[in-house]
């Protein structure tokens, strides 16, 4: 995987520690994100949820 933006392909993965929550469920725990971070140029390659399972 190289960056998309320089082409790096030094990467960190990185949360900021809130939770995506379902739209529908305003009291679900919902799931950490991770973002994946080029060290290079600072692009963020891509954004996963930890638990997706928990967005049901
Ligand atoms: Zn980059």
């Amino acid at each position: 995987m190289n960056c998309k933006n320089c082409d790096g392909d030094s990467f960190v993965q990185a949360t900021d520690y809130i939770n995506l929550r379902p739209l529908d469920k305003k009291t679900g725990f919902g799931s950490e994100k991770v973002y994946t971070v080029c060290m290079d140029c600072g692009e963020v390659m891509s954004i996963k949820i930890m638990n997706p399972e928990k967005l049901k």
